[in-house]
């Protein structure tokens, strides 16, 4: 196997960016006081809110210091949402719609001042926060267009044929409140915000703090692009603080994060009977079948392991890879890893950036010192990388990784796979399937209807054939989310923004009454009725 030199996993020479003319930026000439003045105004904190600091991973310096809305503000966020509420549902659809398409191109124009952003509040590399650009340029086109198709009202078959005259209808839920992790904070931002607003609702946000001012330039661009400003409402502060209260008065709740904070929102939601979607972990498996192309599968397994320094949900972090094939993979898997080029720079270059926070680098070395301790192999990485900043970690590949350890089943949320071989297709999907979580899979073969045979017998709400991840997610129009301790709901496609609506029933009878009428008695009626019912079984009307 490759072992990591000096030369593999060096900085990237940062590539010029083309916002920056005059050459490479920092993270301090990027995010200016003034720019954080100006996104911190879109805070919805009153009074004199306690500051809080953050901090940017790719450097250890201070980033911003932003105010914090306190549950009394989040009460206030709730009333001005649902003001600017009540207009925003009454305007017809395709003004709405105009919003989100007018959105998706004053995004792909600023795209350059958003990197930054994410750049500097995750430490992610640019290819990576460039991601969050795509997916959330995917979502304001896709409902921008087809928000028509998914909320017109629609004729329903009648309790009786003829005189009773149904029509479904979609009506807005309200105020959702909507509260987002830090590792995708454009995309689970505005993303899962936009189909909320279509639909006409209002959304009381409350992002990862250290990831706000993405989600507070996100909602900038938004108003610009004629959303009323007070119909997205930002709160900022301590998820266990001021979480529950955005709870609390929400008509509706959209979380996005880890499964424990999860299940105490979905216990919260439950209490007051609105519904929830819930965004959790994963512990995602990749499937190299015996017959996969091996060097592509290997670039493939890197873009699934490493990508965000494998702080995304949908990353995988279990290799399972035939017997067969397995040393020939490995070695091209691990040198592709070996190589990958590490670094912070304000521009595209780096193949991986760094970790987000002290606790995630803290997991991610316990995981994986924990497994080595007991046995376990290192193929590829596998230690901090101080000499690039203070949160790099080296993509890590293990082998040896038995059920004791760490790292073979809970979530590390960080760049380290491990590696098994199976023998048969049936032991390789079982052993996927061994996991409490069910998010995302990911399947390489030449043959892609055995690809969709296999990914058909993986108990996870996407699976990918032949791609890590981005296929599924990139299908805006199909829903996206997880089964069993990986969530609740789904984002995308027509679940993704009818979950934000309420199914409204209007059926308007003519000519007779459903029940006993022009001195009919009750037995003549409940004859004429079984008489009635058969007949339209014989017609193939019911
Ligand atoms: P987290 O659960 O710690 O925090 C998520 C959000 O919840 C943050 O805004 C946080 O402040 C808030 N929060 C914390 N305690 C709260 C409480 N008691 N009440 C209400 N809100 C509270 O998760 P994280 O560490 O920020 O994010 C990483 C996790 O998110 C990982 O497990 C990852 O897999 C998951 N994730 C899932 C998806 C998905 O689509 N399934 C996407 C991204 C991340």
């Amino acid at each position: 196997m490759t072992d990591l030199t000096a030369d593999a996993q060096a900085p990237a020479q940062p590539g010029r960016n083309p916002a920056a003319p005059g050459g490479a930026r920092t993270v301090a000439s990027a995010v200016t006081p003034t720019l954080v003045a100006r996104l911190a105004a879109g805070v919805t904190a009153a009074g004199e809110p306690v500051p809080v600091h953050t901090v940017a991973p790719l450097t250890g310096e201070r980033l911003a210091t932003l105010p914090q809305s306190t549950p009394a503000d989040v009460e206030l966020a709730y009333e001005l949402a649902r003001r600017a509420q009540h207009g925003w549902a009454a305007l017809p659809l395709r003004r709405r719609a105009a919003v989100l398409l007018r959105f998706h191109d004053l995004l792909l124009q600023r795209q350059d001042e958003v990197l930054d952003l994410i750049q500097a509040e995750t430490g992610k590399a640019r290819l990576h926060a460039f991601e969050e650009v795509l997916g959330a340029a995917l979502a304001a086109r896709h409902y921008g267009r087809a928000a028509r198709k998914y909320l017109r009202d629609r004729r329903r078959g009648g309790a009786v044929p003829v005189l009773t005259h149904t029509v479904e209808a979609r009506r807005p839920k309200g105020v959702i409140g909507q509260i987002s992790p830090w590792n995708y904070p454009l995309e689970l931002s505005v993303g899962d915000a936009l189909p909320a607003f279509v639909a006409g609702n209002a959304v009381v946000n409350k992002p990862d703090t250290q990831t706000a001012l993405t989600a507070l330039w996100a909602r900038e661009l938004l108003v610009e692009a004629g959303l009323p400003a007070d119909l997205w409402q930002i709160v900022i502060g301590d998820g266990p603080v001021i979480g529950p209260a955005v709870v609390e008065h929400a008509d509706y709740v959209s979380f996005t994060g880890s499964t424990r904070t999860g299940r105490e929102v979905a216990q919260k939601a439950a209490a007051r009977l609105v519904g929830a979607s819930l965004e959790l972990g994963g512990k995602n498996a990749l499937l190299v079948l015996a017959d996969a192309d091996l060097d592509k599968a290997a670039e493939g397994a890197v873009r699934a392991c490493f990508s965000s320094a494998g702080q995304l949900c949908i990353s995988v972090e279990r290799l399972f890879v035939h017997r067969s094939v397995a040393d020939e993979f490995l070695a091209r898997f691990a040198a592709r890893t070996g190589a990958l080029r590490l670094g912070g720079g304000l521009a595209y270059g780096a193949d991986m950036g760094s970790l987000v926070s002290d606790r995630q680098l803290e997991v991610v070395t316990q995981h994986v010192e924990e497994a080595v301790k007991a046995g376990a192999t290192v193929l590829a990485g596998g230690r901090a990388r101080p000499d690039l900043g203070p949160l790099f970690f080296e993509p890590t590949i293990l082998d040896g990784v038995t059920p004791g350890m760490a790292v073979c089943a809970e979530e590390t949320f960080g760049p380290v796979v491990s590696v098994y071989r199976f023998d048969t297709e049936d032991e390789a999907v079982a052993a996927a399937n061994s996991t409490s979580y069910g998010l995302n899979s990911s399947v390489w073969t030449k043959d892609p209807r055995r690809g969709r045979a296999v990914a058909a017998r993986l108990r996870t709400g996407t699976v990918n054939v032949n791609e890590a991840y981005a296929a599924a997610y990139g299908s805006v129009a199909s829903p996206m989310g997880g089964m069993g301790d990986s969530g609740l709901g789904r984002r995308h496609g027509a679940e993704g923004i009818l979950r934000y609506t309420e199914a409204q029933t209007i059926a308007s009878q003519r000519l007779l009454p459903i029940g006993p009428s022009l001195g009919m008695d009750d037995e003549r009626f409940a004859a004429l009725f079984t008489t009635g019912l058969r007949a339209m079984k014989a017609f193939r009307l019911k």
